[in-house]
């Protein structure tokens, strides 16, 4: 912590830092914790600074993609195209066009309609895609309602009674290949219970799959494991080991049945600070407020969708106080937490934002025309 001190005080704030050393032994702990053959596709919206997609690349998983430009930076990164795999419910006919051209290994795909425009865009081109079906499970994830993906209602996916309705036009279409069923029921997921029901949904809908004589040489289930918000100092890297096991205990697996994982946030979510420093401190008769230089623009994720970030003060101060701890946007939603205890905090005082290494970067933006916030890495 001392050598960070300085570091950071000799910086310009905000800015991100990201802990490479943490990063790697995340990598290491989900690679000891796959003792079943899982492939492992990282999602690349979670981050996709270069640093962090190069260890990523050489801990060997492949990428997890939503756009066309997404499967564009993992190529350029290296990923080979028999790793990547696309979702989106909105993919356009130029992504499409683009990742056939480049041979992904599969898109998964959001509905009826789509799939008939991947046979018609591959069928021009004289190729096959691969696809997955992306199904709807209508099981809740437990989490906050605007990342769950896979609850009814959601626009993810479609429902399997929808997909076993369409199996006749899935097997007229000829320039698809369907290898098998895709799912993600949303994000920061920390019931395993959740996954486990999961599996039970899967392996119903296989079985009547099977049944039709459809052969699915792969699954992939999806990601979504959350990491601890709270305590990050705790617990910097997540329990692989317990998540891969769900799976491995529950799914009844097909004979050579491959099984894909698509995980973005329990990879790169705590080795990323948001460091800043605070500019002002205001009472009020209601509210005693710290304001920050980062704000919305930098981390999005309270704005958006209500979440909390853990705040680390570097003040030596003894004494503490509450803090409603702000940015500098104008909106009222650009807030980080309410009657936050802090160190006694003065204008100056550097304060860390912590685990805002997924969904962090990848959001930040410039209005209020402000800057876009840099990135250090601790190598
Ligand atoms: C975002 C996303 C993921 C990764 O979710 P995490 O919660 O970061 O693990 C996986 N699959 C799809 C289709 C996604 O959109």
């Amino acid at each position: 912590m001392k050598n960070l001190r300085s570091f950071f005080s000799a910086r310009e704030t905000p800015f991100y830092y990201y802990d490479l050393e943490l990063l790697d032994a995340t990598l290491m702990a989900l690679s000891s914790a796959n003792r079943y053959g899982y492939h492992v596709h990282y999602a690349l919206k979670a981050n996709n600074n270069t640093p962090i997609l190069e260890r990523i690349k050489k801990a060997g998983l492949g990428v997890d993609c939503v756009s066309g430009n997404e499967v564009k930076i993992g190529l350029e990164h290296g990923f080979k195209s028999s790793n990547i795999v696309l979702a989106g419910v909105g993919k356009t006919d130029k992504e499409i066009g683009y990742a056939i051209d480049q041979n992904i290994f599969s898109f998964n795909v959001e509905s009826i309609q789509e799939l008939e425009v991947i046979d018609e865009i591959a069928g021009k081109k004289g190729k096959k895609a691969n696809v997955s079906i992306r199904i709807n499970p209508a099981i809740e994830a437990g989490t906050h309602h605007y990342i769950t993906t896979g609850a009814k209602g959601n626009k993810f996916g479609i429902s399997g009674e929808q997909l076993l309705e369409s199996l006749d036009l899935l097997k007229s279409l000829s320039n698809v290949h369907f290898i098998g069923l895709h799912y993600h029921i949303g994000s920061q997921i920390t019931d395993l219970n959740r996954f486990k029901n999961l599996c039970e949904r899967v392996n119903h809908l296989q079985k009547e799959l099977q049944a039709a004589g459809f052969s699915l040489p792969h699954l992939n289930v999806g990601g979504g494991l959350g990491i601890d918000y709270e305590n990050p100092q705790e617990h910097p890297i997540p329990d692989f080991e317990a998540y891969f096991r769900v799976f491995h205990e529950h799914l009844k697996l097909l004979p050579d049945q491959e099984v894909h994982f698509e995980l973005g946030r329990s990879i790169v979510g705590q080795c990323g600070t948001l460091v800043t420093r605070a500019l002002y401190l205001k009472e009020s008769d209601h509210s005693n407020f710290l304001i920050l230089d980062a704000g919305m623009t930098d981390l999005m994720r309270p704005a958006l969708y209500q979440a909390s970030h853990k705040i680390v003060s570097l003040s030596e101060a003894q004494n503490t106080r509450q803090y409603d701890v702000v940015g500098p946007i104008c909106e009222s939603s650009d807030a980080f937490g309410k009657s936050i205890t802090l160190p006694e905090t003065k204008r100056g005082d550097i304060l860390m934002i912590c685990s805002a290494g997924a969904y962090g970067e990848t959001m930040k933006n410039s209005y209020n025309a402000r800057d876009l916030a840099p990135a250090y890495y601790s190598e």
